[in-house]
């Protein structure tokens, strides 16, 4: 079973993969992660994010290696574990520009399809998980959020992290993404074949319940249909 979650940052999609993965007992794909591990070696290289020939060559060059357990997904880069170091707000920002060079979605696209091969049942989150990477999922989600509560779980999360960032960088962060993202993503989206929930006024647990009420019904109809 292939279940796909798509969606902005921060409206609580990451968070609900794993939860997700974690009650059907299957892996958890985060591929977010793999652009802000091409984002990372590239800030650590010194590469500039507007030069899209050398981001390409970061993106070529690194052997990045992804880990998909039940909660997690441990990335490694070279060899060294960089799961942790890509939450931070320059990778943010930097994730963006990657995820704008079409070399290195095609790339990365072509990596999230071998690891859904080898997988064969996982949740997967991203931007275009249900479009482009896994159109023939048999569940597909978008999660959305008004923005201002979007900012609101990110910067809760990235202070428990221990990053030192205010609300407002957080926002605006989240403003400037959208803005590209939505270029990259929003045109990607099939809402007549995903399932589009307003996370907003719901709590954690109850898009959860959501979801698994939503691809319960998705089989039994799957099953009484042949
Ligand atoms: O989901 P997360 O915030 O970790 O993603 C980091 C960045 O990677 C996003 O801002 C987006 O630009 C990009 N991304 C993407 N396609 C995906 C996953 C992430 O373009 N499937």
């Amino acid at each position: 079973m292939i279940i796909t979650i798509d969606g902005p940052a921060g409206s609580g999609k990451s968070t609900v993969a794993r939860k997700l993965a974690a009650r059907l007992g299957i892996a958890y794909l985060d591929t977010g992660a793999m652009y802000r591990a091409i984002a990372h070696a590239a800030l650590e290289r010194g590469v500039d994010c507007g030069d899209s020939e050398a981001l390409a060559d970061v993106a070529r060059s690194v052997d990045l290696e992804v880990n998909c357990g039940p909660t997690h997904t441990r990335v490694e880069v070279d060899g060294r574990d960089v799961t942790e170091a890509i939450r931070t707000m320059a990778v943010s920002v930097a994730s963006s520009a990657v995820a704008g060079q079409e070399g290195i979605r095609n790339l990365l696209v072509e990596h999230q399809r071998r690891l859904g091969a080898k997988l064969g049942s996982f949740v997967t989150e991203g931007r275009d998980q249900g479009s482009v990477v896994f159109p023939s999922a048999d569940a597909k989600f978008v999660l959305d959020a008004a923005v201002e509560k979007r900012a609101e779980r990110r910067h809760r999360e990235m202070l428990a992290d221990g990053e030192d960032v205010s609300f407002e960088e957080v926002l605006e962060n989240l403003n400037r993404r959208d803005d590209v993202d939505c270029k990259q993503w929003v045109p990607l989206l099939e809402p007549e074949a995903a399932i589009l929930i307003d996370t907003t006024h719901m709590s954690l647990k109850d898009v959860v319940d959501r979801l698994e009420s939503e691809i319960k019904s998705i089989c039994t109809r799957g099953s009484e249909s042949g």
